[in-house]
């Protein structure tokens, strides 16, 4: 049975999209069986995955409001080799037309049971907001990887996220728990960066993940040719630095 992890933090660029990405085709190239959901209207890691948002008629947005099956929504990612259940600007709708239909908050969670056999991973991008979306993408899950720049106001967010998470961990998903924090865009040169960096180790200790992404323009230029930064260029430093986390991924996932 697949394990469901969504990748949040109500931020903006803070490197979700660039981390499920990057960890669906480093684990897919481990032989890992991986879903990744693209859980934001803009469509940015159904773009990064080699799929052009514009063309696409059935997306996830058709399985939330319950128009079409999974099965019929469901691609895969030409170069990342991960199945893929897109998304694009249609999605926006969602987030009202949800508000009215039944188990609100577990439509994702609906809809992939069906298939959570088929997958060793699940991973859901979602959107920058702590909307019914990013709501729905907590439910599914059995726990949240969040990506975070080394920055003193990505602190004060994280508390936003944190109570966020407990309040569904309490009322609606009894099963979710917080993964870990993966450090992002990192550059050591920075000393505050180093700062929050040592702060984030001693306030939430092994729930810090050993693999750091550093700052790397390959990562930030594979999405413009359709394809994860690991597949892209595989030598980067970016790219080896999520090949690791995909390895941190299973072991932590053994440990579940
Ligand atoms: P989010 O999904 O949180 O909005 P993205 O993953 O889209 O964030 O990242 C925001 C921008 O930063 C994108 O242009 C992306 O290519 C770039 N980026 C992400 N991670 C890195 C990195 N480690 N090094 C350099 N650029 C990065
Ligand atoms: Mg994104």
């Amino acid at each position: 049975m697949a394990r469901i992890f969504c990748v949040a933090n109500q931020k903006g660029g803070v490197g979700k999209t660039t981390t499920c990405v990057n960890l669906a085709a480093a684990l897919q190239a481990r032989r890992q069986r991986v879903l990744l959901v693209d859980l934001d209207p803009q469509g940015n890691a159904t773009m990064g995955s080699g799929i052009d948002k514009r063309d696409l008629t059935r997306t996830v947005y058709q399985v939330l409001v319950g128009i079409a099956d999974f099965a019929a929504c469901r691609m895969r990612s030409p170069n990342g080799g991960y199945d893929l259940l897109p998304a694009n600007r249609e999605l926006a709708g969602a987030e009202v037309e949800m508000v009215s239909l039944e188990r609100r908050e577990h439509r994702l969670r609906d809809a992939l049971a069906g298939v959570i056999d088929e997958y060793d991973f699940v991973l859901v991008d979602c959107p920058p907001s702590l909307s019914m979306l990013t709501l729905n993408g907590l439910c599914a899950s059995h726990g949240v990887i969040i990506p975070m720049q080394c920055e003193y106001y990505a602190l004060e967010g994280l508390s936003d996220l944190v109570n966020t998470i407990k309040k569904v961990h309490a009322n609606l998903n009894a099963e979710l728990k917080i993964i870990g924090l993966l450090r992002v865009m990192f550059d050591a040169r920075i000393t505050l960066q180093q700062q929050v960096s040592a702060q984030l180790e001693s306030h939430f200790g092994a729930k810090v993940f050993e693999a750091v992404v550093p700052r790397n323009v390959r990562l930030a230029e594979a999405p413009s040719h359709g394809m994860p930064g690991v597949v892209f260029d595989p030598s980067a430093k970016g790219a080896k630095a999520y090949v690791a986390f995909a390895k941190e991924m299973i072991q932590r996932v053994k440990a579940l």
